[in-house]
């Protein structure tokens, strides 16, 4: 099974628990405004390349994955691929390796069902928490991730939330409580994570000649992304 990635980080420490090597999968349906990786959106671009190339690339970093550490599925959005990624996690599985899916959750079939099988941690992107603004800023609506969040808690599969924080935007008392609202209840849900918004893609949306939506917004501080999780932890 050969799918389309974008590139191989050999050992990260963000995108999941432990030291873990991240595949970036090519291509992506969404046009989120604050997307750092415009580069993955063609889903005519990257490398093909076969899931089992992938695994004997990713097995040689697994000495240094630790108790914790494993392989994270990211993008562009895995679910446009979800063969080629249940046959990377099924041998990464066979070989005892903790596997992790970064989504948009705005997809679902049984093929991704499938793919989720043989996940054993989803990092769910809610982007916005008004359906208007998905649409306005994501490129679909609010209901898609929030179905995949309740096959999630349905299957009992953990979850980490993440959620951008663009000052002026997404940082207000009101979308905080809106995102507690939207996410109170669900079991699956393990970590909350808060990420500053930036700007340091800007020159890969001069170089691919796309306007950078979200250059209208100042960048965020951690400081400013803790606070809203302080702010949330409170509700
Ligand atoms: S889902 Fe991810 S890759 Fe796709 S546009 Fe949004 S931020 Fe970019």
């Amino acid at each position: 099974m050969t799918g389309r990635i974008h590139s191989i980080q050999s050992l990260g420490t963000v995108d999941g628990p432990g030291v873990r090597t991240v595949v970036f999968m090519q291509g992506c349906p969404l046009r989120c405004g604050y997307c750092h990786n415009p580069d993955t959106w063609d889903t005519e671009g990257g490398e093909t390349i076969e899931a089992a190339e992938v695994f004997q690339k990713i097995r040689r970093f697994a000495p240094y994955f630790g108790e914790e550490g494993g392989i994270t599925l990211s993008g562009g959005e895995v679910l446009l691929q979800p063969e080629f990624g249940t046959e990377l996690f099924s041998l990464c599985k066979a070989e005892g390796l903790h596997t992790a899916l970064d989504t948009s959750g705005c997809l679902w079939t049984e093929k991704i069902e499938a793919l989720l099988s043989v996940t054993d941690l989803v990092l769910l992107d809610i982007k916005m928490t008004t359906d208007a603004d998905y649409r306005e800023y994501v490129g679909c609506p609010l209901e898609k991730p929030l179905f995949f969040l309740q096959k999630l808690e349905e299957k009992g599969i953990p979850v980490w939330i993440r959620h951008v924080v663009v000052p002026g935007l997404t940082d207000t008392a009101e979308n905080i409580g809106r995102l507690h609202e939207l996410l109170r209840g669900y079991s699956c849900i393990q970590k909350m994570e808060f990420l500053p918004f930036h700007k340091i893609c800007m020159p890969k949306y001069e170089k691919l000649g796309l306007p950078f939506r979200f250059d209208c917004y100042p960048a965020a501080t951690a400081a400013l992304a803790e606070e809203c999780r302080t702010r949330y932890e409170s509700l």
